[in-house]
């Protein structure tokens, strides 16, 4: 079926689908949608490569380490880097500063540090960030990230599940960073606003599966093919119209990780 819905942001390579990935794969690419399984570590980074090299087309992986594994492993550029030569391999991540789960300031520490090695593996490999953002009681991981990005980055990426405010947005994406929606837009006015902000060029969605599933499926597993009700509901809050804005969330994922013709 010819793709018209693309999961930027998923999670078929944990365990929570273990046993399950190739069904749960073939029924998104049936109903006309793609995606892209997001790496937390070294393993799950390998195991979504793996599923991506069973599709010709379709399916595909980021590598990195998620923030908040980023205070009990180091970093292996070598190995993350042996990863990325995957031709499947679009994004280095999911890296970023999450200051909800890690609170302490040796962490904090920790995850900068992690996180930098990440951008400068980004940047050799010319490859976009996938970041994974979030604020909390170690404070505001968005203002850390952005300085950590205009001090490093040299490359584009897409700032996954975006909760920082209307200002934080505009400096993302001032740097060229696009923002992706989740399904918590379905069941929430809050991210209206938000949704409204950026140029139709800069957004995208995803589901996050196996968490945060949308309104119709609330409670239950989430999966890509969900990724759907996201496109649509993120359709009805622009004002562009409901053609332009579902065409227009493929057509920039395939842009930002270079995967179509
Ligand atoms: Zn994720």
């Amino acid at each position: 079926m010819r793709p018209s819905y693309f999961d930027i942001h998923t999670h078929i390579n944990l365990e929570a689908f273990s046993g399950r990935e190739s069904e749960i794969i073939e029924e998104s690419l049936q109903h006309g949608v793609w995606m892209i399984n997001v790496g937390v570590d070294f393993g799950s980074s390998q195991k979504a490569i793996d599923l991506a090299e069973k599709h010709e087309e379709g399916v595909y992986a980021t590598v990195g380490l998620h923030p908040i594994y980023a205070t009990e492993s180091d970093f292996d550029t070598e190995a993350f880097l042996g990863q990325a030569l995957s031709s499947k391999v679009v994004a280095i991540g999911e890296c970023g500063l999450d200051y909800f789960h890690v609170t302490d300031p040796q962490g904090v520490r920790r995850q900068r540090e992690v996180f930098v090695s990440q951008i400068e593996l980004a940047n050799r490999l010319k490859k976009p960030l996938m970041l994974h953002i979030r604020s909390g009681p170690a404070g505001n991981a968005y203002a850390d990230c952005l300085s950590l990005l205009k001090k490093h980055a040299r490359v584009p990426g897409n700032s996954h599940f975006f909760s920082g405010t209307l200002d934080e947005a505009k400096a993302f994406l001032s740097l060229g960073f696009s923002l992706s929606f989740t399904g918590v837009v379905t069941f929430t006015s809050d991210y209206d606003e938000l949704v409204q902000l950026p140029s139709l060029d800069m957004i995208m969605v995803e589901t996050d599966a196996p968490y945060v599933a949308p309104l119709s499926v609330r409670g239950k597993e989430n999966r890509p093919v969900y990724v759907k009700e996201v496109a649509q509901r993120v359709a009805d809050i622009r004002v562009e119209s409901k053609d332009e804005v579902i065409s227009s969330l493929f057509n920039n994922s395939c842009r930002m990780f270079s995967v179509c013709s």
